[in-house]
């Protein structure tokens, strides 16, 4: 049997980083970059005010107060995008919006909202140091600069970088396809009619989901029924994408096909079984040119945690970054928590910040099979395998689920 970061890396031996490609910028969110990108200018693209208020030369002002102001004459008024023709000097200001250009002679722009003024004249009631409120030439960007580097996820800042440097297609690495199938004669297909004998096939969707939510295009092949033919037929539709993935029939019962018609396919299954709970049964295999197959437990929650564990950081790679694994953090448990020694698990629970840090606690009962445990879960409690009870108040590492949050080692042992 594996340990987890064994079979993690097996697994990542055998994901091969896809082709790149472009993609229009309005649908670059959530892909990864495949070079990097230099800034083509240097906004702001000169001086520019940060504050709606008046530029001045520092020297003018002399340590004003409310009773005993620094009066100067106001000889301009400049909106942003404007062209300031006059100058500042000696005892004069120009009325400045925000973003606008610095007029020549200004070093310092006084808010508006610690000045009074009439038509003519402003008068300032506070001091300010040199440079306050001004924005200064490149200050964003600099021409030639990396301002990104490949193997990125593209969020909603980097997409607004990329749009800053003009980048209207994007270059990205090829959006993994991947296709899944769900095995079992129990089951019922959502597009069935309704039967509250069978059982609601919910691994296809839940791994679709997870999927989807970091940039796969997923192939729903629907349910094969515990049969080698119908199993083997199914399998093979799967046969062209860049990973298959199949959930139940993997484990040690009699109707469990699922690794004999893969080998029967020609698959290479490279192990069976990884010591963490739930997920225990979970099997990997590789294809010609390329292909990974993924054999999931069945039960709904293994298969969820497997496809965490698993799936998504080969998926990282074959995108093209280095960050393959949900952020880690340390947070303080709320209640005792008991379980069995011998595999590290993994407890769906739910984080919260308190005063010094987070604190987190179990979503509830943690059956392989009870769904609602994932519900209202935003990590995962890593329970190491040596250990078999925690206190409350002790210190738990904890996997975050969704969000953009990754990093390059798994956090754990
Ligand atoms: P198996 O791994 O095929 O022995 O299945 C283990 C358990 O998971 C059984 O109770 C199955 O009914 C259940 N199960 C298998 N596949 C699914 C699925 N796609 N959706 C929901 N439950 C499933
Ligand atoms: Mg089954």
């Amino acid at each position: 049997m594996k340990t987890i970061v064994q079979a993690q890396q097996i697994i990542l031996e055998h994901t091969k980083k896809l082709t790149p490609e472009t993609t229009p910028l309005t649908e670059s969110l959530g892909r990864i970059l495949s070079e990097d990108i230099f800034s083509n200018r240097n906004p702001p693209p000169y001086d520019i005010s940060a504050m709606d208020g008046y530029a001045v030369r520092i020297e003018d002002v002399k340590e004003p107060t409310k009773e005993n102001p620094t009066v100067l004459k106001i000889i301009d008024d400049i909106v942003a995008g404007a062209e300031p023709k006059i100058a500042v000097s000696a005892g004069t200001a120009s009325r400045i919006m925000t973003g606008a250009p610095m007029p020549a002679g200004a070093d310092t722009v006084i808010r508006v909202e610690d000045t009074d003024c009439n038509n003519e004249n402003v008068k300032i009631f506070a001091q300010y140091k040199k440079g306050a409120n001004v924005r200064y030439l490149a200050e964003n960007l600099r021409t030639g600069d990396r301002v990104l580097e490949a193997g990125t996820d593209i969020r909603p800042g980097e997409l607004g970088i990329l749009s800053m440097v003009k980048k209207a297609d994007v270059p990205v690495y090829r959006r993994p396809r991947i296709a899944i199938l769900s095995t079992g004669d129990e089951l019922e297909a959502l597009e069935d009619p309704f039967d509250d004998r069978k059982i609601p096939d919910a691994n296809s969707y839940t791994v679709m989901a997870e999927l989807k939510a970091i940039g796969v295009d997923v192939t729903l092949l629907g349910i094969a029924r515990d049969s080698e033919e119908e199993l083997k037929a199914k399998l093979k539709e799967g046969l062209g994408y860049d990973a298959l993935i199949v959930s139940g029939g993997v484990s040690v019962g009699h109707h469990d096909f699922v690794r004999p018609t893969l080998k029967s396919l020609g698959i290479e299954m490279r192990f069976w079984r990884v010591a963490l709970r739930p997920g225990h049964p979970f099997a990997f295999g590789t294809g010609n040119d390329g292909l990974l197959v993924f054999a999931l437990p069945g039960n709904p929650v293994s298969s969820m945690v497997c496809c965490q564990q698993f799936i998504v950081p080969s998926v990282r790679k074959m995108q093209g970054t280095d960050k393959l694994f949900r952020t880690t953090i340390t947070a303080t448990l709320i209640e005792d928590i008991k379980d069995r020694l011998g595999r590290i698990h993994f407890m769906r629970s739910h984080l919260e910040k308190t005063t010094d840090g987070f604190s987190v606690r179990l979503t509830g009962s943690q059956g392989s099979g009870i769904l609602m445990s994932m519900v209202e879960a935003s990590c995962m409690i890593i329970m190491p395998a040596e250990c078999d009870k925690l206190q409350a108040g002790s210190k738990v590492t904890v996997q975050l689920l969704g969000g953009s949050c990754f990093q390059e080692a798994p956090g754990f042992k």
